[in-house]
Order: C-alpha cells, then structure tokens, then sequence
C-alpha cells in the first residue's frame, strides 16, 4: 500500500472514531448538564448489597426504585445531585426492608417528592417508620398498586405486575412491586426481591414479561428466577445489584447459570459498578462504570484524556 493510501485509511479511521465518539457519548455528555434528549436513562446504581434504581425520562421526569440500604444515603444522594435533580416525580419503595428503603428517610426529606408507590405492607422497624412519618409530614400521595395498573410518564408506560395477591403472610419479599417499563421498543423488568412464587402468579395472570432488560429478582439469590420466568422474559441484559463478596453469597451460581441459558448478557453492580442504560427507543447502550475481562473485546474503550469525565465502556444493542 503506498503512504498516499496509507493516509487515507488513517484520516477515515479517525473521521469515523470521531463520529461513533460524537454519537455514542452524546447523550451521556447532555445528560450532565440535565438537557432534554430524547433518551430515557436507567442508572442501577451500585449501593452494593441494596437495590437502588434511577430513571430519567426524555424531559427530564426522575423514578427512583428503591434507595439502597442503611448507610448508603450518601451513595444515593451524592447521585441525584451529581445529576442535578431536585425532583422526584415517582419514588417506589419495592417493599419495606432495609437494603430497598434504607436511604428512603433522607431522599423523601431532601428532594421534592410528588408521588410514592409502595405495597400495602408495614414493617416494624426504625428505618421503615422513620420514612412513613417523613411520607405523611410531608403530605406526600401515597399509591399502594394493584397489578394492572399503568402509568403513562413523559412517553414512558409504566405497567405494576406484582403483587398479584393481598396477603403472603410474613415474607415480605413476596409483597415486591413488580413493574414493567416501555419507552417505544425498549423495555425493562423491574423486580424488587420478588421471588418464585411471583413470578410463577405473573406467568398465570398472562403478563407479557418478554423484555430487554431484566433487573433480576432479590439480588440473584435463588429463591427467585425460575427457568420457567427466565424462559418467558428471555432478556438481553440480565442485571444483578449485589454487595462484592456480600455474606449471602448472591448471586447465586444457579441463577448465573440459567441466565446463561436464555442467553442472557450479565451486569453486576459488584463487578461493573454503576450500571447506565440509555435507550432511543429503538436501541439501547449500556455503559459500565468497570469493563470484566470476560466482556472487553466487545467494548469500545473511551481515553479519558479526550473527553474528561467519561470512563465509561459502551456496548449498543437492537431492541426486540
Ligand atoms: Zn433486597
């Protein structure tokens, strides 16, 4: 090849670098600077062995599912102010255990709150009554969902599939509030700590579970995620927020296995860190906050040197 060649494949190497680069981190770049976009945003935030889940839709609308556990106040609220959020149109408690509404005092006493959806379960703890009595002091609307119900938010349709029933006695687990979210053909399956039995009733109750994204049930454990659910959602992405090295030894191997069955691929909060999705409706990029060995070759690297800020690896894919 001759040097005149040579340096034609390099001037396009770079144009087009410099193209996937201005496409590809664009929403992330606006998204700083909180800019209307067009893109909804998923932020399963790692708080470690807690759940804690941001949405923000195409104008800027915010859903916080769940606000990690005690002690993760900091994690959660340095969070929503790094993304210069003062309002939170929809918090979800997913149910009232302390690694789902630990921080849920401090974002109900920070940050304007307009709505609270929680199951109609109490638990007789400081943390869960703390956070009641900051809901009603506040006079915030509290909604306790049957499945079937839809929200329709900035474009978003948000749809509650679990609790089916009233009464699961004492397991609090069972009383998660499941919720399925569509942005065009986008989707995501937000679980909280449901567990088999849930998912089994889900089946029943003829819900269309087949989406992208699923935020894998109670933190990988085993209790959740049969074969039977996995095969009717067959995600894209499966993600599992967990503690490193957590004491309950989540997620659980099994679970990790059948994931890979359904061809499912893995993030883990404890492995990759914070985990952001952005979805155009049509396609749906995942940004890592840290790459695995397992899954570099499939990442496009980013040198921090050339845009500050964005440490980010970033893999695309078409929704179903
Ligand atoms: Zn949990």
């Amino acid at each position: 090849m001759n040097t005149k060649n040579k340096n034609v494949i390099i001037k396009l190497s770079i144009l087009a670098a410099v193209v996937l680069i201005t496409f590809a981190v664009k929403p992330l770049l606006f998204k700083e600077t909180s800019t209307d976009n067009n893109y909804l945003y998923v932020y399963f935030i790692n708080t470690g062995q807690s759940d804690c889940i941001l949405i923000t839709t195409p104008n800027d609308e915010n859903i916080l599912i769940d606000s990690g556990d005690n002690g993760d106040e900091d994690i959660v609220l340095g969070f929503l102010e790094d993304k210069k959020i003062t309002k939170l149109e929809y918090v979800i408690f997913t149910h009232p255990h302390s690694d789902h509404i630990g921080g849920g005092y401090e974002v109900v006493s920070s940050f304007d709150v307009d709505n609270v959806i929680m199951p109609d379960i109490e638990n007789d703890t400081k943390t869960y009554k703390s956070l009641v009595d900051e809901i009603d002091e506040k006079n915030i609307k509290v909604t306790y969902p049957d499945d079937g119900d839809i929200y329709n938010i900035d474009g978003i349709t948000m749809t509650i599939l679990s609790p089916v029933n009233s009464d699961y006695g004492t397991n609090m687990n069972e009383y998660s509030i499941v919720c399925r979210l569509d942005y065009g053909e986008s989707s995501f399956l937000f679980t909280g700590d449901a567990e088999a039995v849930n998912e089994e009733e889900m089946i029943e109750a003829g819900y269309d579970l087949d989406v992208d994204v699923l935020k894998v049930g109670h933190h990988g454990s085993s209790s959740s995620s049969t074969k039977e659910f996995l095969e009717a959602v067959t995600p894209e992405y499966a993600v599992i927020l967990c503690g490193k090295d957590n004491s309950y030894n989540h997620p659980n191997d099994d679970t990790l296995s059948k994931l890979e069955e359904v061809s499912a691929e893995i993030y883990r909060t404890d492995i990759n860190g914070t985990i952001t999705m952005y979805s155009d409706g049509k396609t749906i990029t995942v940004a890592l906050e840290k790459k695995t060995a397992k899954n570099s070759e499939y990442y496009i690297i980013w040198a921090g040197s050339i845009l500050p800020n964005i440490y980010y690896n970033v893999i695309s894919i078409y929704c179903k």
